[in-house]
């Protein structure tokens, strides 16, 4: 009986983690943890007390006190901020923003790692973020880079957004893409980089069954050697 895994998943917005963290969550029985959705009720908590993304120490004290919780299977998962669910509030364009503003604070980031580290720490966990594999669990037993051309995910996030009726141009959506690309990846503390021993996988042409297949294949030998 192998011990129960922790399988990390990074890459930009829009490479897509979530829907595959979520898929390999369903089909191992593993919980799945969407730490993006812990800084995105951050920037929420600090908004609601009024509190400026420029305002480091303020933010950090928001996060500190904020109780986040992940509730709920990973189809269904539910985001719950101080016991109200935010799960669909979170999502909005502006939150997403901000969030990649606040995630820059080194405070805010130790917080939430902190977190993330007790509740993965039993094992029989699929992260999703920036900073899994190479900081939260650099030992995680499978680490997986996905990533696609800016194009492809601002395509995705474009199709998402128009689903839900909202308004923005798709150069508007693009803009966005690079705009978070180019925070993520040049922040001092834990910038988006690929470990060295991370499986990349370049999802911009790939359907995601395919994408789905190859990670299963890889957890699967990796399982073989533990
Ligand atoms: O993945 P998602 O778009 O929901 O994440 C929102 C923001 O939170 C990202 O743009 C990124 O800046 C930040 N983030 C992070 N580290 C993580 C997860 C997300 O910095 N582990």
């Amino acid at each position: 009986m192998s011990r129960p895994l922790i399988i990390a998943i990074d890459g930009p917005s829009g490479a897509g983690k979530s829907t595959l963290g979520r898929r390999l969550a369903r089909e191992l029985g593993l919980l799945y943890i969407d730490t993006g959705a812990m800084y995105r009720a951050v920037a929420l908590a600090a908004a609601a007390a009024g509190v400026g993304v420029s305002d480091a120490d303020g933010v950090a004290e928001v996060a500190r006190r904020a109780s986040i919780r992940l509730e709920g299977d990973p189809d269904s998962l539910r985001v719950l901020l101080d016991g109200r669910d935010v799960s669909e509030e979170i999502r909005g364009e502006g939150v997403g923003n901000a969030a990649s503003v606040v995630s820059a604070i080194p405070a805010v980031r130790r917080e939430m790692v902190r977190r993330q580290r007790e509740m993965g720490a039993q094992g029989g966990v699929v992260l999703d973020g920036r900073d899994i594999g190479t900081v939260v669990f650099p030992s995680a037993d499978v680490k997986f880079f996905l990533t696609a051309l800016p194009e492809e995910r601002a395509r995705r996030r474009f199709d998402e957004e128009r689903a839900k009726a909202r308004e923005q141009s798709f150069q508007e959506t693009l803009a966005d893409i690079n705009e978070r690309d180019r925070r993520d990846s040049t922040r001092d503390d834990s910038p988006l980089r690929i470990a060295n021993d991370a499986v990349v996988i370049d999802t911009t042409e790939l359907p995601i069954e395919g994408v789905f297949g190859r990670m299963l294949q890889v957890i699967r030998e990796r399982q073989g050697l533990l």
